[in-house]
């Protein structure tokens, strides 16, 4: 990888936008990696970070993640992603959210804005007094817009579904053990749907309330959060975390499929050959999960209805099953698949 700045998760990346205005209580940093299909498009992440270093290392990794989540969708979009530095209160107020939306105006429509982990509809729509340069807002068409977090859900829910028919030759997950680890919004829909279909859920989150809830609701067990991706299950999968899948917690899964929502599952790129060494199939995250930004892309865009959102993403199968099929052609893992093909629908192959 390129590292001309001394970073190593510098990827030759178009705009890295620095924003500070204590006046406002605002410090954030905006990024886009790459427009080579289209405006950069990704959520704005409002969390407590150490340094900012820290903050611009998650910048530069998730901006990336976004060109190759995008140009797998098959969207018109590149990839950007802004991180603001919340204080130790979290403290979010409606200046600082002002004081957001006109720095991403300043950025005249390369960088196109949306809710991630710790923003809200409500605060996009504050974001968008200052800019029209976002999307995640609530509106009058069907389910296009507002919250991604269902549409991510469905996505995920397919392409596990597709994962199961790869690896265990069944149309359907009844009767199938299923290990969720969290239970928020995209973990919540996950296993709404899997239970709907008859599948066994455990079901882990730090939030003991939120996980005894999800499982009342569909009929699930709660288990702890240190064995949640150890349990012997049919289907791992990781609606929480980051850097969940390590040299060591890869050694120790008793599953044969990892397909979940959480972003940058993979702790490092050797992670991807630790899985497929081990012969289990895993979902490339940021292929699996492209539902929410595709209801994103399709709300900002203004070019269809719910139905459209839905076709595009049962879209998410079809891609996972060339992955699939490549890495075995190949013997590479299928993360390793996924990006090949992703940088080279940016261009940069
Ligand atoms: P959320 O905040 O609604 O849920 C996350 C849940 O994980 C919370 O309930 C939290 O308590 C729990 N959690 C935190 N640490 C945990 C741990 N160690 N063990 C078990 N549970 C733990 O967030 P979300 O929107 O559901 O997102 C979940 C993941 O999916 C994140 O990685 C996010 O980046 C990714 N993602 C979300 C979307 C979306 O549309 N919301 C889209 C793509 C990717």
């Amino acid at each position: 990888m390129n590292t001309p700045w001394g970073y190593p998760d510098f990827d030759a990346h178009e705009v890295v936008h620095f924003v500070d205005e204590p006046e406002h209580g605002l410090r954030a940093i905006i990024i886009i990696h790459s427009t080579h299909l289209g405006p950069a498009a990704g959520g704005a992440r409002f969390w407590h970070y150490e340094d900012a270093a820290q903050a611009l290392t998650d910048a530069l990794r998730l901006s990336r993640g976004m060109s190759y989540k995008n140009a797998m969708a098959g969207l018109p979009l590149g990839g950007g992603k802004s991180v603001i530095l919340a204080s130790p209160d979290r403290h979010k107020s409606p200046e600082l959210l002002a004081a957001f939306g006109k720095a991403v105006d300043r950025l005249c429509g390369r960088y196109i804005t949306a809710e991630d982990v710790g923003m809200s509809v409500t605060d996009m729509v504050e974001v968008s007094r200052q800019t029209k340069f976002v999307a995640g807002l609530p509106n009058d068409r069907g389910d296009v817009g507002g919250d991604p977090g269902p549409h991510t859900s469905l996505g995920v829910f397919l392409g596990l579904k597709a994962a199961v028919k790869r690896g265990l030759g069944k149309d359907s997950v009844d009767g199938l053990r299923i290990a969720l680890q969290g239970a928020g919004s995209v973990a919540s829909g996950v296993a709404m749907h899997a239970a709907a279909e008859g599948a066994k859920l455990s079901i882990a989150d730090v939030d003991q309330a939120k996980a005894k809830k999800l499982a009342d609701q569909t009929g699930g067990t709660v288990v702890g959060t240190d064995e949640v991706l150890f349990l012997d299950a049919d289907v791992v999968s990781p609606c929480a975390l980051g850097a969940i899948l390590t040299e060591e917690s890869i050694a120790r899964l008793n599953t044969g499929i990892v397909a979940g929502g959480a972003n940058n599952q993979l702790a490092t790129a050797a992670d991807g050959a630790r899985l497929n060494d081990r012969g289990i199939l895993y979902a490339p995250d940021y292929v699996i999960n492209a539902g929410g930004i595709i209801n994103v892309c399709t709300e900002y865009l203004g070019d269809g209805d719910a139905a459209l959102v839905r076709e595009r993403i049962s879209g998410i199968p079809t891609r996972l099953e060339q992955i699939w099929a490549e890495s075995a052609e190949t013997g590479r893992d299928p993360a390793a698949v996924a990006d090949a093909m992703a940088q080279r629908l940016i261009g940069r192959g």
